[in-house]
């Protein structure tokens, strides 16, 4: 079993109030594709991909990512997981403008031990992959949207995570680049065999996905 989530609950608690996101998810993964999460705004797609990623605990219910059961990790432990099989990419980047492409690329690599040098360099053939090589040295704040978007997608894949968790990766772009990044996306990701599970509201995309599921009323149920 690939990814496996059991009764997965997830509650947040406001003052005396408890405002009940996730009800009973389950969802079971058996071999590397492509799945979409779709569902309104509020529904708790970023609340699940959160508990996926080991950002966030669930309240009840049960996580195993490739069999190990990821309820039992101590906080140490959960970190070392994420670093390790986890991809992030989030709507709005996320990168560090203190560094420019090459060195946000490589970070998720310096942060698991490679040395800088090493780290620098594949970050280098990722930027190639997407013909990105006139960037390596750029600030981000020159990117366009887009090329900001592509270098996030880098950043998440460099390490050949386990799953890619992308929370409406292409929500900052127009059209036309919501469907080339997203074609990038998945081209990357397939050809070093991750996991990919997306959140969106792109309607364009999900004829993408090789399964989906829809966010509704705390249920999570196959979109077909
Ligand atoms: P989506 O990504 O589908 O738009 P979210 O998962 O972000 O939805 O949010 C689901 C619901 O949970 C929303 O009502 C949101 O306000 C609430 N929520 C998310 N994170 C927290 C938090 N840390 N504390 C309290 N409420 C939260
Ligand atoms: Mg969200």
């Amino acid at each position: 079993m690939l990814l496996s989530i059991e009764n997965i609950v997830k509650n947040f608690e406001q003052g005396k109030d408890t405002l009940k996101v996730l009800n009973n998810i389950c969802l079971r993964v058996d071999e590397k594709k492509n799945i979409g999460l779709i569902g309104p705004s509020g529904s708790g797609k970023s609340t699940l991909l959160n508990i996926i990623g080991l950002i966030d605990a669930p309240t009840r219910g049960t996580l195993k990512i490739d069999n190990i059961n990821c309820d039992i990790l101590d906080q140490d432990q959960r970190t070392a997981f994420r670093r390790k099989n986890i991809g992030f990419i989030f709507q709005n980047n996320q990168l560090l403008h203190d560094f420019n492409c090459q060195e946000n690329i490589a970070l998720p690599l310096i942060l698991n031990g490679t040395g800088y040098n090493a780290a620098v360099l594949k970050a280098q053939e990722m930027l190639e992959k997407l013909n990105l090589q006139e960037k390596f040295k750029s600030k981000i704040s020159i990117l366009s949207g887009g090329e900001k978007q592509r270098v996030s997608v880098l950043r998440a894949l460099i390490k050949k995570p386990y799953i890619l968790l992308a929370d409406e990766p292409t929500g900052s772009l127009d059209e036309n680049n919501s469907i080339k990044v997203f074609n990038e996306i998945l081209k990357l990701a397939n050809s070093q065999n991750t996991l990919t599970i997306t959140a969106t509201h792109n309607l364009n995309l999900i004829k993408k996905f090789d399964s989906c599921y829809k966010l509704e009323k705390g249920q999570l149920i196959e979109y077909t």
